[in-house]
């Protein structure tokens, strides 16, 4: 095992705690703990041939050599799902605005360069090229000052979301560079303020005994004052809700106001089994958190190991959803972050003689999508939109109008993190 970990982790980064050892895996069958499968590497996240070339070249390579098939096995994993980095980069003054991205009209999502980390990693993580051969990032005040300008020239974006890594990894008072100028931008149509962090699950100290955990707290109460702060958490199992130091962090950030909400991928091997999700809403909504989304495993990295067939999840959801009250079923699902948008899974139906999958976007590119149902064939196997076929017509009604800027969207090299944290 602890050979799978040094082999699987050339490629994947790997990074764990010990609150995340201590209080959260429980050790008495670490194999199928969800916890240790959350941040331990497996032998099955690489596929075989992959695992056979990394356990060679361990044997007889030198660490560049390494490094290089690395590199090349990464690149063959579609490190770069939904176009990320070239289509969603917004522009100012005729430059691309890097550490922004810009999809969805009411939503801009920022990319701090002092949050390219998180407490933990998650073997599962979608924003794995990120980590790997990161070096130090300082803060730039000129990040921010470029984003506000965009931010009052676009009077339709309405929220404003902290992402990562993890922006909670960031000092207050790091934070409050970013922050304190947002504020003082006094920009009228910005609304919300979003940050998306696993810091909940593994570091909740940083609300509770962490030096300066009173210090961020009071930001946060100061967002409220003139915005609306959401905290996306994402937490994958109900197990990262059980300790003591969780509680009181929860607890801690309500009393400044603000409204946590919350979301988390459907995973084979750590989470896909309905009562894994039953019990998780309903002890979030215990704690006063929000429901928001179950997410399916994008396409990129090891989704061969953790991904879960679009029936599958709705069978999960469905059988989930449909036990809780309707104060947990504001959670949306299962969905998929794809190039055209949020693309949600209905469930299977009959149409005349025809089986076919009901689906509908909950995001678009083009908000004219959004809320629409359309059809695929019927497909018991497909994990992604990309293994679907429209049932009707010849292409998706979307499809024609994408294809502009699948153009652009070129491959990635490595290493990625030199010049650039724009994903
Ligand atoms: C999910 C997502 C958002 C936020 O969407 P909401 O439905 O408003 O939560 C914004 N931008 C991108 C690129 C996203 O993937
Ligand atoms: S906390 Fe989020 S960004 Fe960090 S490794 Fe996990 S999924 Fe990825």
């Amino acid at each position: 095992m602890l050979d799978d970990i040094a082999i699987v982790s050339n490629v994947f980064p790997f990074k764990t705690n010990s609150y995340v050892i201590e209080e959260l895996i429980n050790w008495d069958q670490p194999i199928n703990d969800p916890i240790f499968n959350l941040v331990f590497p497996k032998k099955g996240m690489l596929l075989e041939h992959h695992y056979r070339m990394m356990k060679q070249g361990m044997d007889i390579f030198s660490a560049k050599e390494l490094n290089n098939l690395s590199n090349s096995i990464r690149s063959e994993l579609n490190p770069q799902p939904a176009g990320q980095k070239t289509l969603n980069t917004p522009i100012l003054n005729g430059e691309r605005l890097n550490g922004v991205q810009h999809k969805y009209k009411e939503t801009v999502l920022f990319f701090p360069k002092n949050s390219q980390t998180c407490h933990a990693y998650c073997t599962f993580c979608f924003r794995w090229p990120q980590f790997v051969n990161m070096k130090d990032q300082k803060f730039a005040s000129k990040e921010v000052d470029k984003l506000i300008e965009y931010l009052q020239i676009h009077p339709e974006v309405s929220d404003l979301l902290f992402t990562g890594g993890d922006p909670m990894v960031m000092k207050a008072r790091v934070f409050e560079k970013y922050i304190n100028p947002i504020l003082e931008a006094d920009i009228p149509h910005l609304r919300t303020i979003r940050i998306g962090s696993k810091s909940l699950s593994y570091w909740p100290s940083r609300y509770t005994t962490d030096k300066d955990a009173d210090h961020m707290l009071q930001i946060f109460s100061t967002i409220n004052q003139k915005h609306n702060l959401a905290f996306m958490a994402h937490f994958n199992h109900y197990q990262e809700l059980q300790t003591q130091s969780l509680e009181e962090a929860v607890t801690n950030i309500r009393k400044t106001g603000t409204q946590i909400r919350t979301q988390s991928p459907i995973l084979n091997h750590i989470n896909a089994d309905h009562r894994v999700w039953k019990k998780m809403w309903k002890m979030q909504v215990d704690l006063g958190m929000i429901p928001y989304y179950m997410f399916l495993v994008r396409d990129t990295g090891a989704q061969h190991y953790f991904g879960v067939t679009l029936l599958n999840a709705w069978r999960i959801f469905n059988r989930a959803y449909r036990e809780v009250s309707g104060i947990a079923r504001t959670v949306r699902g299962p969905s998929m972050s794809c190039t055209p948008g949020k693309i949600l899974f209905s469930g299977p139906a009959k149409i005349g003689n025809e089986d076919v999958m009901v689906l509908k976007f909950i995001q678009g590119r083009d908000a004219s999508w959004v809320n629409k149902p359309f059809f695929a064939k019927y497909n018991p196997n497909a994990i992604w939109i990309d293994d679907l076929e429209p049932v009707f017509e010849d292409s998706f009604f979307f499809e024609d109008q994408e294809i502009q800027f699948q153009e652009e969207d070129f491959a990635t090299t490595f290493p990625v993190l030199d010049e650039s944290v724009n994903y």
